[in-house]
């Protein structure tokens, strides 16, 4: 069972090493406990500590009186990492004393990047692991396309680094990102690189895990909601459907299709029956669609455009092939949008 409790002005005494509780202090702290924290045997640095917070030595098992000056009252207790004995005796004394106890698991002091796919863009569509991963991070590096809004009460005890920033309208470059995250991992910290949608659907993840593996940090990866289905589907629109799109083809229009640079079979998928899924496409949508048309699918193609699904701001537009470039231009439609082709896009017969 996992309840949500408010602890701001409650005691909370948390037993633990450091650095092994060092998080777990400073996710109380942060949220308002009035949080004691009992190392065993030697104190954090000066600098490693944190102002709100008391600093205490574990008191010897025997010595009672200076139990109860620690323990009484308080509201809550949390173990991280304790040996069983040391655990007993402190489940013990708050038994009496009648005071809740939680554990919680120590950090290992090990650095580790995690690439975490951050869904669509509201934090409901996080998965289990991406919310644990971001509630044990000491670090997140995350940009404009990752659910921000509630990132500070997801990740507590992280150091929150925006890497979408355009200080001179310029991103932080990628290899810039890397080489921060790799030296923190380095240092010993928990790195949570939080991307929009899957980490290996056009966000540069894979680049990020091969930097990580070349460096020697350990790299783990969790995958995400990718807005090419989540999009399409918060609009009604399934990407697939019986007898009616037994394929979908999720592709980047980020280069234009006229360019040498492009490396999408635009010929080979206007001969596609099934949906055509379009990320980044927004800017050469007009290109995009004439291309399609020209190689042959038919302009009356059902089409429509999803912008910033999942959202507050979310908006469908409706037209078909020939047209949805105009439309979309015409409405005013914004990036981050998806553009989905086929007749999936009015199988459900929405219209709105
Ligand atoms: N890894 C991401 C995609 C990154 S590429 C994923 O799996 O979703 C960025 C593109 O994703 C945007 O240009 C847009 O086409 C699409 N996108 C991301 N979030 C979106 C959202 N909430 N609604 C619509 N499109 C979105």
């Amino acid at each position: 069972m996992q309840l949500e409790i408010d602890v701001r002005d409650r005691k909370v005494v948390i037993f633990g090493g450091h650095p092994a509780a060092s998080r777990v202090v400073k996710r109380f702290a942060v949220a308002g406990a009035r949080t004691t924290a009992v190392v065993d045997g030697r104190m954090p640095l000066p600098a490693d500590r944190l102002p709100s917070v008391r600093y205490a030595v574990r008191p010897e098992d025997d010595s009672l009186p200076d139990w109860m000056n620690l323990l009484g009252p308080a509201w809550l207790v949390v173990m991280v990492g304790l040996d069983g004995v040391t655990e007993q005796h402190i489940r013990t004394l708050c038994a009496h004393l009648r005071i809740v106890v939680a554990c919680e698991p120590p950090a290992d002091g090990h650095g580790v990047v995690t690439l975490v796919g951050g869904g669509p863009g509201v934090s409901r569509l996080l998965t289990l692991a991406a919310r644990d991963a971001l509630r044990e991070a000491d670090v997140v590096f995350y940009d404009r396309l990752a659910p921000t809004a509630e990132l500070q009460e997801l990740a507590p005890a992280a150091e929150l680094v925006d890497v979408g920033k355009r200080p001179h309208h310029h991103l932080v470059p990628q290899a810039a990102i890397e080489e921060q995250m790799i030296a923190r991992a380095r240092r010993g910290a928990s790195v949570v690189r939080l991307k929009g949608g899957d980490p290996f659907v056009f966000g540069r993840g894979g680049e990020e895990v091969v930097a990580c593996a070349e460096a020697g940090v350990p790299v783990l990866v969790v995958p995400g909601v990718t807005s090419s289905i989540a999009a399409p589907a918060l609009a009604g629109i399934p990407v697939t459907h019986r007898g009616v799109a037994h394929e979908f083809t999720v592709v980047s229009g980020h280069v234009p299709p006229d360019s040498p640079e492009s490396l999408v079979d635009w010929p080979a998928l206007a001969r596609l029956r099934g949906t055509l899924v379009v990320l980044m496409g927004l800017k050469n949508l007009p290109k995009i669609a004439a291309r399609l048309v020209a190689e042959g699918r038919a302009p009356h193609t059902p089409a429509a455009v999803v912008q910033e699904g999942s959202t507050q701001a979310q908006r469908v537009l409706r037209s078909t092939l020939g047209e949805v470039a105009a439309a979309a231009a015409e409405a005013g439609i914004k990036p981050p949008a998806v553009v989905v082709i086929g007749n999936v896009v009015s199988v459900l017969g929405i219209s709105s």
